[in-house]
């Protein structure tokens, strides 16, 4: 259950945006969150509906996920494949130095606030 502090961490840095742009309300958070990432949207959604309601700022706000492709780089052959229709070894070449390159990331893409 690492998403709880995951959306902790989120409404902390809005809170601290929120201050700073004097916003009254936030309606709405863009997440997008990595295919390979081990964030499980079902538990985020519970545990932003817990914790946002616990917020005079984030109250109600609706929880808008977008999800990043995971995409590896094959450092012998130089191409990029997807991560999870072939994991570590590189369809082309058959190398296993390949390393991700997006799709474990988690970013606050947009914030609609008033
Ligand atoms: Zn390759």
């Amino acid at each position: 259950m690492h998403e709880l502090g995951i959306v902790f961490h989120i409404i902390k840095n809005i809170e601290q945006v929120g201050e700073k742009n004097q916003l009254k309300a936030v309606s709405a958070v863009t997440l997008e969150i990595g295919e390979v990432s081990t964030v499980v949207e079902s538990y985020l959604r519970d545990c932003w509906k817990w914790a946002t309601d616990k917020s005079a700022l984030m109250r109600g706000a609706e929880l808008k996920v977008e999800t990043i492709p995971a995409i590896t780089l094959c450092e012998d052959c130089g191409k990029t494949y997807g991560t999870v229709q072939y994991g570590r070894v590189c369809p082309e070449c058959q190398s296993e130095h390949t390393h991700l390159v997006t799709g474990s990331e988690m970013n606050i893409k947009e914030i609609e606030a008033y």
